[in-house]
């Protein structure tokens, strides 16, 4: 689904251009879990960025393949047609969009860049209504612009119910758990665990061991200054949990 080879990137900062990730090497099969932890400023935010092709960094080298093709060489939104979906740490409000005109609109421009029909109105409000129940959200969200006015965990699960409706191939969740109390991180996590199939991938960037105990990855990695320091199982997050990321330092030292 997607492989990274020797990543390297900046972001471009006032004071000029930094470079955030330093040589990262991620493999990510379909139907696979990968959970990422690390410290702030480990440029965890900066991958998921990378990789969804959001503006304001530049790949200095390195290579990301996706389903065999060359994604850095596509525009954010073939990415997200081809199947790339990042649920961001900080959702964007988007005022005068409405939040249910902005979502049909994105999914039939998915169906028809695989040669579907459009959804008609009533079959989409049929599709939304039972998403939203799922995740808990009250049906005025749609009516009201993205994200604007919305509660910090409401924004959390939009991505959510936004990721369930375009059913991506690759999701890509940044810290979709922080802030969240424990009935949304459980629907947030009922949402993702619904979508988990052979044929779609998860790379849940989180701080918390909390999370993955709701969903089980199959692989978790730590990344710091820039790059994966340590791969392990479900197991590395517990331990992580336990004894923080003092282990980084004794390993540069
Ligand atoms: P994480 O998500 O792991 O907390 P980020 O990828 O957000 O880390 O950030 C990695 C580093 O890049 C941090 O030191 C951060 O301050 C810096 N950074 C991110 N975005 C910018 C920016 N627009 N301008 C300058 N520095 C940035
Ligand atoms: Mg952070
Ligand atoms: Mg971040």
């Amino acid at each position: 689904m997607l492989q990274i080879d020797d990543l390297w990137a900046e972001v471009e900062g006032d004071e000029g251009p930094r470079e955030i990730l330093r040589g990262l090497s991620l493999t990510v099969k379909a139907g696979e879990v990968h959970a990422i932890m690390g410290p702030n400023g480990s440029g965890k935010s900066t991958l998921a960025n990378v990789i969804s092709g959001r503006d304001g960094y530049r790949v200095t080298k390195g290579r990301v393949l996706y389903k065999g093709q060359d994604l850095l060489a596509q525009e954010a939104d073939e990415r997200a047609r081809n199947g790339i979906f990042l649920a961001f740490q900080y959702p964007v409000e988007i005022p005068g969009v409405n939040n249910m005109y902005f979502l049909r609109t994105a999914l039939n421009a998915k169906r028809r860049h695989n040669g579907l029909p459009d959804l008609d109105a009533g079959a989409f409000l049929k599709l939304v209504r039972a998403q939203l129940k799922k995740l808990s959200l009250k049906d005025d969200l749609l009516q009201r612009p993205v994200n604007v006015g919305f509660s910090g965990g409401e924004k959390k699960r939009n991505e959510i119910f936004h990721m369930s409706i375009l059913e991506p191939d690759m999701c890509l969740l940044d810290e979709t758990d922080s802030g969240l109390d424990i009935d949304a991180l459980k629907a947030v996590s009922d949402g993702v665990n619904a979508l988990r199939s052979p044929d779609r991938a998860f790379v849940l960037i989180t701080h918390y061991q909390r999370l993955l105990s709701h969903i089980q990855p199959d692989v978790v990695h730590v990344l710091s200054g820039g790059k994966i320091v340590r791969t392990g199982d479900a197991s590395l997050a517990a331990e992580l949990e336990r004894d923080g990321y003092a282990f980084l330092n004794q390993d540069a030292a």
